[in-house]
């Protein structure tokens, strides 16, 4: 589509919007001026339904009421509601229902599946990851690879852009699974990398990792709630991802995690245990010797987080509302789109400002991340007076994310104005540079 850089064309596209009415479901932060703020840090923390706090409000209800009977009891019942998440995350990341369960933190289940998936033995045991991976998911890999009495330097390989690149190609990511072939144990990926926005094509590297004998696994931080993934078809082995980022759950609110259904039925698989994974039927015989439940379920430990669950409950029933990922992916190709062009609009040189972000939209979701090589920190800090609210990465990437659940066009088009404002200051004043 073409677009045009003003605000009746931005009013227009809003007014087209089939989700226009989803931004009102939100609380919106205000601007300095008062004005409501163009919000663009939905990648890092999600903003707070409306609907979160009666959500809340209905389990504290229910605990004053009922106290410990409010395990049981109608609407709360908290020790099935767990499951109670589990067909709108299984629709949320493309799966089957036995496949997923919300637990615990993103870390936490990173680890949780590392114990089960990365099984180095003999000459397959290194892991495949990132370069510059977000540093929670360095740290598990390097202490996991540790516990297994190995040398991370030797151990972890990463993959790093080409040089004069600044994004992975996937034809050198599947050239590097096949040359480590049989030395390969893991491959672990984001499924957006944090810092550039780049999209990895899951299935393609899926496919070659299994190709060598590898088991593969994504980290959805940036994600889930941001792609349409197919995870089942695409033949992950697993995955897990946080629900405050394009999930709108709530600092440090709870995590999903994906096991392939083929690994269902597999009590043997090394894991570890806790009474909540164990077989529900006679989970209160509270009797020795560990049997897992099937399925994602089999690697629950602890009895539900029932207030992150509530609010997670509230956002995950937003996303089916809206139509699904399918539907929030169709506004958000065309609302990152136009974040492109108005920034392309902008009249910063490239010398200045360069987005690092794929251009084509396969290969990246809502986030743009701008490389700024000169006052990049300045840029930031003009664009917070002028209420954008962007979000700073050392040493000198500005990252937005127009989410389509409350972002508007004209959200975007304002952030192309704060922008061309800034050049404008750039031109005025070029000792300054
Ligand atoms: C946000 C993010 C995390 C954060 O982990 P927590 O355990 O939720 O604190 C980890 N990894 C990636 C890739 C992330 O983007």
């Amino acid at each position: 589509m073409s677009f045009q850089n003003t605000p009746d064309f931005a009013r227009q596209l809003d007014a087209q919007d089939p989700l226009r009415a989803f931004r009102d479901r939100f609380h919106l932060p205000l601007a300095p001026d008062g004005r409501e703020a163009v919000y663009c840090c939905g990648n890092s923390l999600g903003l707070q339904p409306r609907a979160a706090r009666a959500a809340v409000e209905a389990e504290f209800q229910s605990w004053q009421e009922h106290a410990v009977e409010g395990h049981f009891r109608e609407p709360s019942c908290w020790m099935h509601y767990h499951e109670t998440l589990t067909e709108a995350s299984a629709r949320l990341v493309g799966a089957r229902p036995v496949e997923v369960v919300v637990m615990n933190n993103l870390t936490v289940n990173l680890h949780l599946l590392l114990i089960s998936f990365y099984r180095p033995e003999g000459r397959r045991y290194k892991v495949l990851m990132e370069g510059g991976a977000f540093p929670s998911d360095q740290y598990a890999l390097e202490s996991q690879v540790k516990l297994h009495g190995y040398q991370p330097d030797d151990t972890i390989v990463e993959l790093v852009p080409r040089p004069g690149e600044h994004t992975l190609r996937t034809q050198d990511i599947e050239a590097r699974i096949q040359a480590l072939g049989e030395e390969l144990a893991l491959v672990i990926l984001g499924g957006v990398n944090y810092y550039t926005g780049q999209a990895f094509d899951l299935a393609a590297i899926t496919r070659a990792g299994h190709a060598v004998g590898a088991t593969v696994g994504f980290d959805l931080a940036h994600a889930a709630g941001n792609l349409a993934l197919q995870l089942h078809d695409w033949d992950v082995d697993f995955a897990c991802w946080c629900t405050y980022k394009y999930l709108n759950s709530g600092p440090g609110g709870t995590s999903g995690v994906f096991v392939h259904e083929r690994f269902a039925e597999r009590p043997d698989l090394p894991r570890l245990a806790g009474w909540w994974g164990h077989d529900a039927s006679v989970r209160f015989q509270m009797q020795k010797g560990f049997r897992p439940m099937p399925g994602a379920a089999g690697w629950q430990l602890s009895n539900a987080q029932i207030f992150p669950m509530a609010i997670h409950r509230a956002a995950l029933a937003l996303v089916d509302e809206a139509g699904g990922m399918a539907a929030l992916r169709r506004k958000s190709e065309q609302l990152t789109g136009y974040l492109e062009f108005v920034l392309q609009q902008a009249g910063l040189p490239a010398e200045v400002l360069e987005i690092i972000t794929p251009a084509d939209p396969a290969q990246r979701g809502c986030q743009l991340s701008l490389l700024v090589h000169r006052q990049g920190r300045q840029l930031f800090e003009f664009l917070a007076e002028r209420g954008i609210m962007a979000d700073w990465r050392e040493p000198n990437v500005i990252r937005l994310a127009p989410v389509p659940l409350y972002n508007s066009f004209e959200d975007v088009w304002r952030i192309g104005q704060g922008v061309a404002a800034w050049s404008a200051e750039l031109a005025a004043a070029p000792a300054n540079q």
